[in-house]
């Protein structure tokens, strides 16, 4: 696959060659545990890493490689592992990157089993998080110590859809030789590519958007060789999350379609988002592609477009946010996101409530918060739904 193509010829050839399978259009599924030495000198070389080939589907699989290598192309990286959840991942690269007693500054809002899983590293290992809003290279640099292990932030921040300005967490970064990790899972490659900003590792829940069908939880993590093959042996071998052949089959196919859906996504939002700013019942609504965002300069410089996630802030307490959710017909109140299928969700007790509540106020996670993940409907049925839902809360007042 030459490196020139487009993203949108990448997504659906890259990884994979026809030729090496008996001419399968699609890549095959290797549904398989484990694999045959053809002898017992074999089964050495290979273990001692003296001769190529597959051993066992923990340590590699042709289906799950091919799924790496695209996704590999996909973001400009050298190399990709898959897990079985993007937690995995998370978690994987957290444990790879740190040791007892580091430091590692996290951006202020972030996925909250990801907050949980920094939770756990304070308590088993007393490893300190401090959670930096990173708007200016001073705040961030005030917070850097010695044993600080990496800089992990989101972009946009899951949920309150705030930005943080990629180049200039770099430029601090670089000074302190400091790795960037970028969670990238409400982009997808299509949207933003932080590896091409010099950030060093970034990495994906694969359930939302690479997926984008609803029906396979997964992870990717890109970086460079060397990180990549430690964690490979290490934290990936070791503890153990890897992905199954099959979901790396689903995620092979999910990805053909990712540009196309993307775009309508974004469309829709785009939409849905004029709408929500004139509707009575609905105050703040959060948005990095909407000109009218504080943060839609950072968007223009790091974004392709503005993403398929919309939150906003309705007039009303949580009593008022369950009931509004409660009056949608077939918009579905669920967490994920980026499914063909709208999904709603209510950060606060949801997606968040792992979160302290003085926590949760700090990173602006109100309970007259609401997340929206734009689907691939027609977007007039969509806003339809969200407008009956919302007239009946400026009724019910
Ligand atoms: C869903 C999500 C995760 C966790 O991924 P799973 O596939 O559910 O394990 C991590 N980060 C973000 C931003 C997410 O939305």
């Amino acid at each position: 696959m030459k490196k020139e193509h487009a993203f949108e010829t990448q997504v659906i050839h890259s990884g994979y060659d026809a030729k090496e399978h008996l001419g399968s259009l699609t890549t095959p599924l290797f549904q398989t545990s484990t694999f045959t030495f053809e002898s017992a000198e074999q089964g050495e070389k290979r273990f001692a890493g003296e001769e190529g080939g597959y051993i066992y589907s923990r340590l590699a699989n042709p289906t799950v490689k091919a799924l790496e290598e695209r996704m590999a192309q996909l973001e400009g990286a050298d190399a990709a592992l898959a897990f079985g959840s993007g937690m995995a991942a998370v978690s994987a690269t957290l444990i790879a990157l740190t040791k007892a007693n580091d430091h590692i500054i996290c951006s202020q809002g972030i996925y909250g089993c990801t907050y949980g899983l920094l939770t756990m590293l304070e308590e088993k290992y007393n490893i300190q998080t401090e959670f930096s809003n990173m708007k200016t290279e001073e705040a961030l640099r005030s917070l850097i110590r010695p044993e600080t292990a990496c800089i992990y932030l989101e972009t946009p921040i899951n949920p309150t859809m705030e930005l943080i300005d990629l180049s200039l967490v770099v430029r601090v970064a670089k000074e302190y030789d400091i790795p960037v990790v970028v969670d990238n899972t409400f982009c997808s490659p299509y949207l933003q590519q932080p590896l091409a900003l010099g950030c060093d590792i970034v990495l994906h829940s694969a359930t939302k958007y690479i997926g984008g069908h609803g029906d396979v939880v997964a992870g990717v993590l890109v970086g460079k060789q060397a990180f990549i093959d430690c964690v490979a042996s290490t934290t990936q071998k070791d503890i153990g999350g890897i992905l199954s052949p099959f979901d790396a089959w689903l995620l092979l196919r999910g990805l053909k379609t990712l540009p196309v859906r993307m775009d309508r996504h974004c469309v829709n939002a785009e939409q849905i988002v004029r709408k929500l700013q004139s509707h009575p019942a609905v105050g703040s609504v959060y948005y990095p592609g909407d000109a009218t965002n504080p943060d839609y300069p950072i968007m223009q410089k790091q974004m392709k477009r503005g993403g398929g996630l919309i939150s906003f802030e309705i007039k009303g307490d949580k009593q008022d946010a369950q009931f509004m959710l409660n009056q949608l017909t077939f918009i579905k109140k669920a967490v994920s996101l980026g499914d063909a299928e709208t999904l709603i969700q209510h950060p606060a007790t949801m997606t968040h409530s792992v979160v302290p509540e003085a926590t949760r106020e700090q990173m602006g996670i109100r309970d007259s918060l609401i997340r929206l993940s734009v689907g691939l409907e027609a977007w007039e049925d969509i806003w339809d739904d969200m407008q009956q839902a919302l007239n009946k809360l400026v009724s019910s007042e």
